[in-house]
């Protein structure tokens, strides 16, 4: 009998609804120290001349930083940002507000542990190594799919290892849910990220660790993608729908975890910079013997949205990348033994893994 359970934090604050942006002014206001400690705004460099800009409630010395999501998050990033946001200002900021995909998500949850924590970034990826609470940190997501927005995790990439600074801290103090940010995203990345959070859904929802904490959440995920992704929805209901989807994928895998999909797509994303959706999507078409149901709906999905996925990725690679693709996935023991159970190191071996990879 596990009598020990996990404690686990969530979002206190979160406004949901088509406009909502409109109240960040708002919400900020009261969380002001004084008019020398600024808000700092991380923004996806898509937004740099579009509308939005002059939609953020500026005041005194705040900033606006614009970051691309060109690549994912790396820690020597973070590192640079927190110096130059020291280096600007006498007093810490008021707050840090991330507004973007994944990629910023996750950049503002670390820029906002690191000003108020000593050190690196890359000495904080792991579980719970983090001391002092973040700087007050509101989270505005642009695209749906990741979860970030709700999850107490943070994915970097640093000099050694693609791994999350999971801890206490890192969750949102605030996050605004506006599915009319989404309105821009290009098809394609629709579809990718969309796939992350239904990917979420299939792993959790099949996975060992399965309670009906994480269930309760998966299948909700999972009924609102099959509707946005396989059935004629309006378009606005669509993001509205994503967006909850989203939110209720990374609360499934709060408290349960994601499978072999997310494994070797953190292989891929190591070795060859693919990034986090199209990785997972990648991978998850060739693991019909693990996922048969998942794989089936996948490639409905794949087919009524007329996606093609690249072929041929893995084809040129030695076998020295072969091995740091499987070294890598299979470093992430808690995905595989959710996948297939205690014993997953006599299921999944690395040859088979690499035949896996082969298929890519
Ligand atoms: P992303 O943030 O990298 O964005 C993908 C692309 O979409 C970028 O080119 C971006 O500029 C563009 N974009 C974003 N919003 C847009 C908009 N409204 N209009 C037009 N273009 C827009 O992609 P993502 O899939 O959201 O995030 C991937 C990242 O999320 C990875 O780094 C992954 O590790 C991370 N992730 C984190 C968690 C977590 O729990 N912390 C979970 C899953 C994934
Ligand atoms: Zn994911």
């Amino acid at each position: 009998q596990n009598t020990s359970y996990r404690n686990f934090p969530m979002v206190p604050r979160v406004v949901f609804g088509q406009g909502s942006f409109n109240q960040l002014g708002d919400i900020l206001l009261p969380k002001r120290l004084n008019s020398e400690a600024p808000f700092i705004f991380l923004i996806d460099d898509f937004f740099e001349k579009r509308e939005l800009v002059g939609r953020i409630p500026m005041m005194f010395n705040d900033e606006v930083i614009f970051v691309s999501a060109e690549e994912e998050p790396k820690t020597a990033q973070v590192d640079a940002l927190v110096k130059r946001i020291k280096e600007t200002f006498e007093e810490l900021p008021s707050g840090i507000i991330g507004i973007g995909g994944g990629t910023l998500l996750d950049l503002a949850k670390a820029v906002a542990i690191l000003l108020n924590n000593k050190g690196k970034a890359q000495d904080y990826q792991g579980w719970d190594l983090v001391g002092k609470p973040s700087l007050y940190h509101v989270g505005i997501p642009t695209i749906s799919g990741t979860g970030a927005e709700v999850s107490r995790t943070t994915v970097l990439l640093g000099p050694e290892k693609k791994l999350g600074i999971n801890s206490d801290f890192t969750t949102y103090d605030q996050v605004i849910l506006d599915p009319d940010l989404t309105i821009t995203v290009p098809k394609e990345q629709w579809f990718y990220t969309g796939m992350d959070c239904f990917i979420h859904c299939i792993e959790s929802l099949n996975g060992t660790y399965l309670n009906a904490f994480s269930q309760s959440y998966g299948e909700k995920a999972l009924e609102l993608c099959e509707e946005v992704f396989l059935q004629d929805v309006p378009i606005m209901e669509s993001r509205d729908k994503l967006m909850m989807a989203s939110w209720h994928g990374g609360m499934s895998i709060a408290y349960s975890q994601v499978g072999i999909a997310h494994a070797m797509s953190y292989g891929l994303s190591y070795l060859l910079g693919i990034k986090h959706g199209i990785g997972n999507c990648l991978v998850f078409q060739h693991l019909e013997e693990f996922y048969p149901e998942g794989v089936r709906l996948f490639k409905k999905m794949l087919e009524k949205h007329k996606i093609l996925l690249p072929k041929g990725v893995c084809s040129n690679l030695t076998q020295n990348d072969f091995d740091i693709l499987v070294n890598v996935a299979l470093g992430m023991e808690a995905l595989w033994e959710n996948a297939l159970g205690k014993e997953w190191k006599n299921i999944m071996t690395p040859e088979r893994l690499q035949e896996l990879y082969q298929k890519i």
